[in-house]
């Protein structure tokens, strides 16, 4: 079966979805076309069994994602601020302390008041000192050439775990960068898996230090790809197509032909494949992509996590003057977070499994897993936080159309190689145009990759790029 309109998008995520809109509302007829039998990709929500509804993928948005706030605003949905109030645990070598946050991401040792933690005073210096080190570095990358940076081919082969042991020796120096490996940000990788070139390229583009963790989505950010699409069915009935995993795009100088893995083919003037950079790769491409862009895509994994989230009865945490934020070296959780409304219901701790651990705790026996994260969850907020009524586990790398979270990332090497060959003149995450077809996902935007606020940006900008061909 074939069917024709002006332009195919190729996948149902919050990137394609903002694609398709601006293309519609510029009078085109699009077709979405979504592998998965739900809409939303990375942004879904679920009621869990008692009733709570949660995020299973992004939840926040940040001081600067005002493409997102305003698309929440068009959307009618509310905002609500993250809970922050009161003071947070940090455990670290079998000590826990109740600490209270920095006001400055910056000046904190992982957004704790550095002073506050009873560490070594020579500890700390060493680690504040490497911390200086990294935002100088930081500072000095080009957001879009990342590989003209002073030194970059040796940043570039050097991972972040050789970068912090050359400078430190310090064990509590590796800290704060193991943690924005794993969940800074772009998070799911290792410290040895990329170079200290990405990170630092991470923090240039999608800044920690600018609160990408502001404020929540009241009724949950999941809402956002239903509301999406039923204003794009209304506008043309059929328009997104669920169940419908893309396999081949073909082009010639009249346009383009797409192929689902059902066999059948939709005809446009124009395509913008809005998947997770590795999951191009399973897409077959006549003419095929340049040999520099497979050779990126196949150094571009996707981030090990595994988000969980358990709910209570209550925010027993918030009465004791405590506000859910724990950090520190357990043996399941890097991070858990207050992730419910002011007025306290639902109650909600969100915490990720992240890089490696997210597949080798993924592999344990559920029961043994589960004990683990209970462990963990009352080493940071008490026994109370042993009995929740639901605990939810979301492994997305078990998820074959994500293949991964938070986003994707590059190996060491590959900015200053493939990346650069890639991207060409014009620079950025990703290559220019393969022909009619247009590069989104939130991985495509040199501003917020990873976030919400970048899948808004690339879907805009592609749809923009198309427009205007
Ligand atoms: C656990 C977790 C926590 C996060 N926390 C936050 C947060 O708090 N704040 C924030 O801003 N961001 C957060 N993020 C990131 C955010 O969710 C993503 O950046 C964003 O949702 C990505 O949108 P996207 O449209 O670019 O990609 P996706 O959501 O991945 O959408 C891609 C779509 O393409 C489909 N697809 C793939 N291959 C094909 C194919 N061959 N044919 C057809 N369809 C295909 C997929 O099924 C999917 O629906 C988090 C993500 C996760 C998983």
């Amino acid at each position: 079966m074939v069917t024709t309109v002006d332009a195919v998008v190729v996948g149902a995520g919050l990137s394609g979805l903002v694609a398709a809109r601006r293309l519609q509302r510029a009078g085109l007829r699009v077709r979405v076309l979504e592998a998965r039998t739900r809409v939303g990709g990375r942004m879904v929500s679920t009621s869990t069994p008692h009733g709570a509804v949660v995020d299973l993928g992004g939840q926040w948005g940040g001081v600067s994602h005002h493409r997102f706030a305003a698309l929440l605003d068009e959307l009618a949905l509310e905002t609500v601020a993250s809970h922050y109030d009161g003071q947070g645990v940090f455990h670290w070598q079998g000590r826990r302390v109740v600490a209270p946050l920095a006001d400055r991401f910056d000046q904190s040792l992982l957004f704790f008041e550095p002073e506050a933690l009873g560490l070594p005073g020579a500890e700390l210096a060493a680690t504040r000192q490497l911390q200086r080190a990294f935002a100088d570095l930081v500072a000095q990358i080009d957001p879009m050439r990342p590989w003209i940076t002073a030194g970059a081919q040796q940043l570039d082969r050097l991972t972040v775990a050789q970068w912090v042991s050359q400078h430190s020796t310090v064990p509590l120096a590796r800290l704060p960068f193991d943690w924005l490996c794993r969940v800074g940000g772009s998070g799911g990788f290792e410290p040895w898996e990329t170079s200290i070139l990405h990170l630092a390229w991470t923090q240039a583009v999608a800044p920690q230090a600018e609160s990408p963790e502001a404020w929540l989505v009241r009724g949950g950010a999941g809402q956002v790809p239903p509301l999406l699409v039923d204003a794009l069915e209304a506008g043309d009935p059929g328009c997104v197509q669920l169940g419908q995993a893309v396999v081949a795009i073909n082009q010639s100088a009249e346009g383009v032909s797409v192929a689902t893995a059902d066999g059948q083919w939709h005809q446009a003037s124009s395509a913008i494949v809005a998947v997770p950079p590795q999951l191009r790769l399973g897409i077959s491409f006549d003419p095929p992509l340049p040999a520099a862009h497979r050779a990126l895509l196949q150094r571009s994994p996707m981030g090990g996590m595994t988000k969980i989230l358990a709910v209570y009865a209550r925010p027993f945490w918030r009465g004791q003057g405590l506000n859910g934020l724990g950090i520190g070296d357990l043996a399941a959780l890097e991070l858990t977070a207050d992730s419910g409304p002011p007025e306290g219901t639902p109650a909600v701790l969100a915490s990720f499994m992240a890089g490696e651990r997210a597949l080798t705790l993924g592999a344990l026996p559920a029961a043994e897993r589960r004990q683990l994260i209970l462990s963990d969850l009352m080493t940071y907020w008490g026994p109370e936080a042993g009995q929740p009524l639901d605990l939810i586990e979301q492994p997305w790398n078990a998820e074959p159309w994500s293949g991964g979270a938070f986003t994707g990332f590059v190996g060491p090497g590959t900015w200053t190689s493939h990346a650069r060959l890639a991207a060409g003149e014009q620079g950025g995450p990703a290559p220019a145009a393969h022909g009619r077809v247009l590069w989104a996902g939130t991985e495509v935007s040199p501003r917020w990759p990873g976030y919400f606020e970048g899948a808004i940006d690339a879907g805009e900008q592609a749809a923009a790029a198309l427009l205007e061909r």
